[in-house]
């Protein structure tokens, strides 16, 4: 049977690895007047290993590298060769052997020890053993060559674990060394450990990393959403309902989060009141009314008559939708207001059914907001998809 594509290219990678450590062994052994390795033994052992890779029997391939006796400073690069091809392949069980077997020998350079504990770090994280991989990547981001690296290893590890505080601690050591992936990252740690106090009832303690998150990042939006939650939960509603309109105004893409806060702060009051509130967010910029009436159907406000109001400015700014209204009702500033009001109540039901956001980096489509992309993990990267959104998302949940 054919070996496929990646066998062939593991093969071929360590077809070229091995005569390249074969004859660095060689020169280097030559040029120090020591004795020559055994190039037949090496080549016999690798060919036997490559042999049965060959034959797609990988398990027998990699009990013979294990074997190899011949693992030192000339030849180490041949099994980070094949440790590393293993991980990409997805197998990482066979990866962990091969990187274990090369850390177990004592006569590595401090070098080669680092990029050996490194690697088995890269694996470890790979098959999900969290612990195991933090504690290689806590010793390496202690000055070693590889400690910008693994930094940012243990930042994915606090993120997935949710362990804020640890986060916070190697962020600042990143920043110190380097340019942050995602600078804002911070400032979200902080908000969610003041989401997680304020679930507890912690208001102080909530408030004081909401504090720190803007002294991290100055006019950071999401630590003003969540002082409106404070203010809601401590019966605040009218400063619940200004610090929304506050962040609107530093970040307007994000009304779809803040205007069902605001509903909340208004639950109770009159029609009429609701109606005078939401008049000071109408702005003349059609596009800004768009995304009002838009922000506004998603909260379930599609009655209300300043999305009516607003409703023909977000048919023209939404091209599949402006083109099925003008083929079929005319022109959608021209539209009588019962009209209006059936439309604002059948896009109610399509947007609360479908994809509502995606991010811009990786497309990962999503019925909720994420404030860190499940798919590509950037930070504030998820933004509102046009009503009738035709694209395909990366992934949909
Ligand atoms: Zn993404």
């Amino acid at each position: 049977m054919p070996a496929d594509p990646p066998s062939l290219l593991l093969i071929a990678a360590l077809f070229v690895a091995a005569a390249a450590g074969w004859l660095f062994g060689r020169y280097r052994s030559g040029a120090s007047g020591a004795l020559a390795p055994e190039p037949n033994k090496l080549s016999e052992e690798y060919f036997r290993g490559l042999g049965f890779l060959l034959d797609e029997e990988p398990d027998k391939a990699l009990e013979v590298f294990l074997r190899m006796v011949d693992v030192d400073n000339d030849t180490v690069e041949t099994h980070f060769a094949l440790g590393n091809l293993y991980r990409r392949r997805g197998e990482v069980e066979r990866a962990i052997r091969v990187h274990e077997n090369i850390m177990a020998r004592p006569s590595l350079s401090d070098e080669h020890r680092l990029h050996a504990m490194f690697a088995l770090g890269e694996d470890y994280f790979r098959a999900g053993l969290f612990d195991r991989a933090e504690r290689l990547f806590l010793q390496l981001a202690d000055g070693s060559g590889r400690h910008m690296q693994a930094l940012r290893y243990l930042l994915r590890i606090y993120e997935q674990q949710r362990d804020w505080e640890q986060a916070i601690v190697a962020h600042r050591k990143l920043v110190a060394v380097a340019s942050p992936e995602h600078p804002t990252a911070i400032a979200h740690y902080h908000c969610e450990l003041a989401e997680q106090m304020r679930a507890k009832g912690d208001f102080t303690g909530a408030r004081e990393q909401l504090h720190l998150a803007r002294e991290a990042q100055r006019n950071f939006p999401r630590g003003a959403l969540i002082r409106a939650d404070i203010a809601l939960d401590m019966n605040q509603p009218e400063l619940a309902a200004l610090l929304c309109q506050r962040a609107v105004e530093l970040h307007p893409k994000l009304l779809t989060l803040a205007l069902p806060r605001v509903m909340r702060a208004m639950r109770g009051t009159d029609a009429g009141e609701i109606e005078r509130r939401f008049r000071v967010w109408i702005r003349p910029d059609p596009v800004a009314r768009a995304e009002l009436a838009y922000a506004a159907i998603v909260a379930g406000l599609e009655q209300e008559s300043f999305v009516r109001e607003c409703l023909p400015d977000l048919l023209r700014e939404d091209p599949t939708l402006g083109e099925i209204v003008s083929a079929t009702s005319g022109d959608p500033s021209h539209l009588t207001a019962e009209q209006c009001s059936a439309l604002a109540t059948a896009l109610g039901r399509i947007l609360r059914r479908t994809q509502r956001y995606r991010c811009v980096d990786c497309g990962f489509a999503s019925a909720a907001h994420f404030w860190q992309c499940p798919g590509c993990r950037s930070w504030d990267a998820f933004a509102p998809v046009a009503l009738l959104d035709l694209t395909p998302g990366m992934h949909r949940r």
